[in-house]
Formats: structure tokens, sequence, C-alpha cells
């Protein structure tokens, strides 16, 4: 059997890898790390998650819960190690990050039929391969990438959010709650009133920011801006965002806080907090003056700081079908970030997809697409669909085709989506030989 080739073992790689590992094809996984690092990544272990450690929304009735419904059901080694590795977040599928790297690193080192490779790709790899080296794919192979007729390579800015020490939080003013009131309290939040709300913005906009080469204020994604460009936008901006105080009551004071900050757990022990919504680029020190000025904070113990770079993505509609294979290089994939979708699943969704169709066709089993009105196939119609302004998207019902069908509420009709694109799902699954 031919050998396939995945370079980049992010999350849409591993997903690759082992899907293609899973259908008895052997494949070779190119991993850079630890030799060479990103600005980005700091472990040598597979699937790094390089913010926050919440993988979203596990409902169904939500499109990034429905995401992972069908990746589920599509095998994904993402979502085993996701659920393997939770910690508590509510309706959210948030992870240990040490655990959730670990268990994806074992189960793909274990596998027979794959070989790891430790070095950087640094030439565009020969067919059957599939590209996954995410938003910070070296200059080398970024080179490469750009020599391929007609692929125009793009970029914004992402921001990452700090992570504190559970011990060095003031417990009399930090409670645990809810967040916006559903489920258990698995949330830190630390409440404010309006005096401190405007004395914590003004702070905060009038603090220094690190320079980052190239930064641009219109270059931001709308779905992970900086605290700082939040604030600027108006008095209270940050209170209806995320600040927002919405299911808290503040047991010192029996009433709702003018504004909150929330931390979720980073990690199983619960040592570890990340300041939800808080991706920053303020200078390290700023961070900890202008974040010390929230109530509890006073003596936080960081960590890990806010840090903003610089993402590549390539203008996938020109150069992508919806299987994710570059037109007119039959056998040559790219998946993750570097194809425009956005965040850690919609990245290990492109490259579940993106391992089927290569596997299928290597099996000549033909193309493996997915009706579009599932997530899965709307993330594949995304980037390959002619766009004059290509920006990064995320999952969301916006891209998923809806059913015509007349609904009472948004419930209903999100749960006739999910019950829709679940049923194809189990179609290919039982198609494609996935237990
Ligand atoms: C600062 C920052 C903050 C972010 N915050 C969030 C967040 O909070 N939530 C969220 O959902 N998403 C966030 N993202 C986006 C998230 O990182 C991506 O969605 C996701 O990790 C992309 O997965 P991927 O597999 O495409 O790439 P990655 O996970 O980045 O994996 C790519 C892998 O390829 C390797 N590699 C790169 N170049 C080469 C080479 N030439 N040869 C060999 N190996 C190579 C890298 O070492 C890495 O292991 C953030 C991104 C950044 C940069």
């Amino acid at each position: 059997m031919t050998r396939a080739t995945v370079i980049g073992a992010g999350l849409a790689g591993c997903e690759a890898a082992w899907r293609l590992a899973r259908r008895g094809i052997p494949v070779t996984l190119v991993e850079m790390k630890p030799d060479r690092l990103t600005p980005a990544h700091t472990s040598p272990l597979f699937a790094e998650l390089v913010c926050s450690n919440s993988l979203k929304s596990d409902e169904i009735t939500n499109a990034s819960g429905l995401l992972k419904a069908e990746m589920r059901g599509l095998g994904s080694l993402i979502l085993r190690a996701a659920d393997a590795s939770r910690v508590p977040a509510g309706s959210a599928l948030a992870v240990d990050r040490e655990r959730f790297a670990s268990y994806i690193t074992d189960a793909l080192s274990a596998h027979p039929l794959v070989t790891v490779e430790r070095r950087e790709a640094d030439a565009l790899p020969d067919p059957p391969a599939i590209i996954a080296t995410g938003p910070l794919t070296t200059d080398a192979l970024s080179g490469a990438l750009g020599a391929l007729p007609g692929l125009r390579k793009l970029s914004f800015f992402d921001a990452a959010s700090p992570i504190v020490t559970r011990e060095s939080l003031d417990d009399a003013r930090v409670f645990a709650a809810a967040r916006y009131g559903h489920g258990d309290a698995d949330y830190l939040n630390c409440p404010l009133n309006e005096r401190e709300y405007d004395a914590f913005r003004d702070a905060l906009l009038a603090a220094e920011t690190a320079p980052v080469h190239g930064f641009e204020e219109g270059m931001l994604y709308e779905g992970c801006m900086p605290v700082e460009s939040i604030a600027a936008r108006g008095r209270l901006a940050l209170a209806y965002g995320p600040m927002k105080p919405v299911g808290l009551t503040d047991p010192r004071t029996g009433r709702r806080p003018f504004a909150a900050v929330q931390l979720r757990a980073e990690n199983a022990s619960g040592a570890l907090w990340n300041l939800v919504g808080f991706q920053t680029r303020l200078k390290w020190d700023e961070q900890r003056r202008v974040f010390g000025m929230i109530p509890g904070l006073g003596r936080a113990e960081f960590v890990r700081y806010g840090v903003m770079h610089r993402n590549a993505f390539i203008d996938a509609p020109s150069a992508l079908n919806a299987s994710f294979e570059v037109r007119g290089r039959p056998g040559l994939y790219i998946a993750g970030q570097l194809t425009g979708v956005e965040g850690y699943m919609p990245s290990a969704a492109s490259g579940l997809a993106a391992g089927i169709a290569l596997g299928e066709s290597m099996l000549g089993r033909g193309a493996a697409v997915f009706p579009t009105y599932t997530a899965l196939g709307a993330l594949g119609r995304y980037v390959s669909s002619p766009n004059r302004d290509y920006q990064p998207m995320g999952i969301q019902y916006g891209i998923i085709d809806m059913p015509d069908e007349r609904f009472r509420d948004k419930r209903g009709r999100a749960r006739r989506v999910a019950e829709r694109s679940l049923e194809a799902i189990r179609q290919a699954a039982a198609k494609l030989d996935i237990q």
C-alpha cells in the first residue's frame, strides 16, 4: 500500500493521520517540534492548544456542538481525547490541555501504521499528502505554498489570553458560579462595581501594548478580538462583551455586579485558571498592573501572559475543492487553519474531512463529500466557493443549509438541523466502515 504523508501534528494533522491509519493506510506524520517551535507553541506534544482550553459548546443545538457530534460519529481522535480529558465548564467542552495532547500523542505514536518524523518540512510533499501546518507555518514551507499556481496567501492577527494560578486569587472577592446561570458553578467570577469597571477600562485604554510586526487594527479576527480593542469601541463594550455579568449574583452584595471577569479551569486539578475572553497584546508588566486592578486578581500570579501573532491562511477558494484537495494537484490536500477555517474544532474537522477524502481516494472508493446541511459539508463548501473577500470562518449556522420547514423557535429548528445532519453522518460512517 502506498504511504501517505501528513505535515504538521496539530489538531488537523493528527485527525487526518489517525483517519488514514484507521483506514489501513500507512502514514508518515512530519512534525518539527520540539527542535523548532512556532512563536505560539511551547510543548513537544502533538495537538497543542495554544490559547484557550475550551473547544466551545458541546450542545447539539449549537453549531459548534453539532460539528462535534458529527466528528464523534466519524471516529474523531481529537474528540475522543477531549472526552477523556474534560474539565468542568458548564455546557462547553473544556480540557486539561496536557492530558488532551498526551492522549493524542500516545495514540498516534503507538499506532503500527503511523511513522513519526520530527523535522521541519521546507518543501511541498509529494502526493498523496496533506499539509496541515497551521496559522504559523514556517517561512520556507509558506514560500513553497505560495509558488502553487493561483494560490494567494493572506493573514490576520490573533491573540491569546493569560493564565493565573488558583492559589494567587483572593477568595474574599472571587466567587464560583455557572456561566450565564446555566449548569454547575464551574467558573470563578471577579465582580466589578461601576466605579471599578470605569477605572479598569481607563487603565486598559491607557496601557502600553507590545509592538507586533505588521499589525493593523483592521486585521483582527472578530472572534478573538484583544480585550483592549473591545474596550476602545465604547464605554460599555466590555460590559456587554467578555465582562457581561448575566446570571451572576455577587454573594457579598446579594446583587448582580455591574460587570464581571470570568475564569475557567485550565487543568483537571484546578490549579490554573484562564481569563475568559481576555486575549491581549498589552506588554507583560502592563498585564500584571492592569489586570491586577480586577477584584480578586490583585496578587495574581501569571503562568502565561497574553500574546498576539500573525496568522497565515491561504485564499482557499482560489485553490481548493470541497474535499480540501488542491485543484489541479490530485492527491495533495491542505487542511486546518491554514485553509481559513477558524478555531480548534473547525481545524480538526477539516483534517478529518481531508483524511477521509484522501483515504477513500487511495482506496479507489471515489470522492467523499458531505452534504452542505451538515456542519462538515458546510465548512468544505465555505473554503471552496468563490469569495472575493475571503476571511477566516468558524462554524456557525449562517454557513449550514437550513431546512425549508417553518419552526416555532430557534431551538426547534436547531434540533431538526441536528437530526438531519446526524442521519447523513450515520450513513457516511457506515459507508466508510467507521464503527
Ligand atoms: C495566538 C493564538 C491564539 C489562538 N487562540 C485560539 C483559541 O483561543 N481558540 C481557538 O479555537 N483557536 C485559537 N487559535 C487558533 C488555533 O491555534 C487553531 O485554530 C488551531 O490550532 C489550528 O489547528 P491546525 O492543526 O491547523 O494548526 P496547529 O494546531 O497550529 O498545528 C500545526 C502544527 O504544524 C507544525 N508545523 C508548522 N510548520 C511546520 C513545518 N514546516 N514542518 C513541520 N511541522 C510544522 C507546528 O509545529 C504545529 O504542531 C489561536 C491561534 C493563535 C496563533
